[in-house]
Formats: structure tokens, sequence, C-alpha cells
């Protein structure tokens, strides 16, 4: 079990750093280390399917540059691979007059991030793009597309498989130990050595970082996104994507609906404190992960800034009269026997220990590790760029 690099995690982060990799230097010897039997099972699975346009990142920040440059490499990627994406534009409505000048920020962000043919909506016009929706202005961005993120983390592991890389399931790293300079990845059934390890551990990435990384400052809170599905019948209210004006204070875009590249149209998602990192249901608990967050004195400082925030998504969270109230904003015609449960999913996002959400990518180096230990959206659009940053950082630690 002698590698050249061992990768964790074959969510769409990891197996994005192996492609990099063996397209930079064919003939490294690489193992995936993936904890499922499948490849995509958690945040790669279970997301809204976006291709965001990088409207909304801070100028010059990671998520600002990788977003854009991913964004062109996976719609090269979709066409080259033939995994059905769609260019369909979505539109950012503001619903009351104080989010107009939030409104007016997003567009100047995406002039500074280079997007081109924003177009500004006043009422009317927002109702030629989407006829059932209610606001006072709006923004449409033409960039923003849609695909499934399953069926392209499937194509990478096929190229992955075609390239010689091994992936290898039902493997969860549980220990890396220097020995004799190399790295060794310890899993129940065999020990991976490696000149270098990356991670990509998505909701555990701060636990398999902290396998080498001694002074982690940071912790991964799990966030549950919970989604409802328009029944079909009430699909012809949404043509394409519908975003509200995200809180800036909030990481989070606010609920919204999307039409999905596998059919359908969701709503949501919503943001609550997830009492189990990978707990995709209410009820899914883990006490001592559940504690472990509640003991963090970042998250202690979160719930004491966000507190008023995070119960109102809890209620909406339990009561579907107060989740389709928030729908209703931008589409007043909504009802509640309009929709079905939709599944959910988990974001992983960085807390620090004085109480800020990591807004940015974050990715921790020692001399034989890389960490990819923050990457919420849009990382699935950005996979590719960052696959390609770590893979650089890897060549410069083997030359
Ligand atoms: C609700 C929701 C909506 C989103 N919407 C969008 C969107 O529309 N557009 C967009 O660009 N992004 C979106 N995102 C963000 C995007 O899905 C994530 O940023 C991206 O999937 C992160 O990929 P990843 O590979 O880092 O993590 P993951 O997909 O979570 O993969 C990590 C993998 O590591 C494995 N693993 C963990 N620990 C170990 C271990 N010890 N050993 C071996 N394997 C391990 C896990 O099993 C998992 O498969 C959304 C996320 C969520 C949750």
């Amino acid at each position: 079990m002698n590698y050249n690099i061992t990768v964790i995690g074959g969510g769409i982060v990891g197996l994005a750093t192996a492609l990099q990799l063996v397209r930079k230097n064919p003939a490294l010897k690489i193992a995936l280390l993936e904890k499922e039997n499948v490849v995509a099972k958690h945040q790669t699975g279970n997301n809204s399917g976006v291709i965001h346009s990088g409207i909304y990142y801070k100028p010059g920040s990671l998520k600002a540059t990788n977003c854009i440059r991913g964004y062109n490499l996976l719609i090269d990627f979709c066409r080259e691979q033939n995994v059905p994406f769609e260019l369909c534009g979505k539109i950012i409505v503001a619903t009351d007059e104080n989010e107009i000048p939030l409104l007016e920020n997003i567009y100047k962000r995406g002039i500074e991030n280079g997007l081109t043919n924003l177009k500004k909506l006043g009422e009317s016009e927002l109702k030629e793009y989407e006829p059932h929706v209610a606001g006072v202005e709006g923004l449409f961005v033409p960039q923003t597309g849609i695909v499934d993120y399953r069926l392209v983390a499937e194509a990478y592991q096929r190229i992955l498989n075609e390239a010689g890389v091994q992936i290898f399931f039902q493997s969860k790293a549980t220990a890396i130990l220097e020995k004799n300079g190399k790295q060794e990845v310890v899993t129940p059934s065999q020990t991976f050595i490696s000149d270098l390890v990356i991670s990509c551990a998505g909701l555990y990435s701060d636990k398999v970082a902290g396998m080498n990384v001694l002074d982690m400052n940071i912790k991964i809170v799990p966030f549950r996104g919970e989604y409802y599905k328009l029944k079909k019948e009430k699909e012809y209210l949404v043509k394409n994507l519908i975003y509200p004006v995200p809180d800036p204070n909030f990481p989070f875009l606010g609920v919204h609906f999307t039409r999905m590249a596998k059919g359908g149209v969701e709503a949501g998602p919503n943001a609550v404190l997830a009492f189990k990192r990978e707990g995709y249901k209410k009820t899914d608990v883990n006490l001592s992960e559940f504690f472990e967050t509640l003991a963090w004195p970042g998250f202690r400082k979160v719930a004491g800034k966000y507190w008023r925030t995070g119960l109102g998504e809890m209620y909406r969270s339990f009561s579907k009269a107060a989740f389709t109230k928030a729908l209703q904003k931008l589409i007043p015609e909504i009802q509640k026997e309009d929709l079905t449960d939709g599944g959910a999913g988990v974001r992983a996002q960085a807390c620090d220990r004085t109480g800020g959400l990591v807004d940015d990518f974050l990715i921790y180096e020692t001399s034989k590790a890389i960490h990819v230990c923050n990457a919420p959206s849009p990382a699935a659009t950005s996979s590719l760029a960052i696959g390609e940053t770590v893979a650089e950082m890897a060549k410069k630690r083997l030359s």
C-alpha cells in the first residue's frame, strides 16, 4: 500500500483534487479513500445543484476567484463528458424597499467579480422572467446554471478509474501517523503509506485534519438544509431559479426556488443546527458530536449573536406553515398543500474560536499534508479550481 499521495474523501472536492493531480502528473500513484461505499454520498449528493456565477463573494477572496475559474472549468468538463447542464440564469428578488441597497451591493460585487450582462429589473420586468414572483426590484444573473453534482462526481470517478487512481470504499481514515519521513493513513482494514496526504473530508474535515494538525482553531458546525418539492401540477409557478436577497451577516442564501437538472422544483434549503454531522433527519442525534459543538467557544458566541435567526430557522423547520410563509414572500400564490417533503443536505461550516463563521475556503498545510477544511457552497461549482490549487500546492511539496 505505497503511494505518492493518499487523498481522503470521495466527495466532489476530493475527486476533483485527485483528477487535477493526475492531469498534472499522470505518473503519480494515488489512493483515494472514502468511508462510504459510493462517491458523493454527503454534501455533494444532497445539494441544490446550482452552478454559481460568483456574484456574491468578496472580490479577491478564494471563494470569488475559485468560483469563477471553477465555473468555467466545470462547464468545459460537462461539455466534454456529456454531463447534462443548463445555463438558465437566475433572478435575485428584493421583496421590500429595505432590501434594495443590499441588492445594489450584490450588483456591484458581480461587476467587480467580472460578471457581464447582469440586468437590473423593475417590478414589472421581474414578471417577464418569473410571472408568479412578487418583488419591488430584482437582478437577472444570466451565468447561473443547474447540474446534477452526483453525475459530475461520478464522471470524475470514471476518469480517475481510467487513469489508474485506486479508489478504496468503506475505508475510513482513523489516524494519520508520520513514520520514517512517510505519512501512514490508517483505516480499519489496511494502512496506506505515502509521501503526502491530502484530505477533503467535508463534514469531518476538522477531525481528519486534527489527526496531524495540532492547533486546529476551527470546528465544523453542521447546518442541515431541508427542502420541500413543488407538486408536479404546481411546477409552472417557477420557470428557473428564484432567490431572495441574502442576509449579509449570515453565510447562507435564504430559502429559494430551484429548478433541478434531474427534474422537479425544490424550495429551500433552510439552515438549522444539526444534532449529528451526517444527520439528515430532525430526529438524528449524536450526543457526543452535539456536545462537542456546544462546548466549542466559537459556537457559543455564534449562538449568542444569531440566536434569533437560529430560532426562526428552527421554527420554520418544524412548522410547514412558517416555511410556506417564507416562500410566499417570493411567490405569494404558493400554498402549504403545494409542497411535499424534499429531503435534506447538511452543510459543513467551519466556525473559529472567536465566533466567526468562516466565510472563505480554508486550507491547512503541514510539511507532509494538505487539508481542505472549509469548502462550503460554492465548492461544488468550484471543485476543479480548488483541485487545481491543491494540486499545485502538492506539486511544490513533492518536487
Ligand atoms: C444543502 C446544500 C446545498 C448546497 N448547494 C450548493 C449549490 O447549489 N452549488 C454549489 O456549488 N455548492 C452547493 N453546496 C455546497 C457543496 O455541496 C459542497 O461545498 C461540496 O459538495 C463539498 O464537497 P466535499 O467533497 O468537500 O464534501 P462532501 O461531499 O461532504 O465529501 C466529503 C467526503 O469525505 C468522506 N469522509 C469524511 N471523513 C472521512 C474519513 N475519515 N475517511 C474517509 N472518508 C471520509 C465523506 O464520506 C464524504 O464522502 C451545497 C451544500 C449543501 C449541504
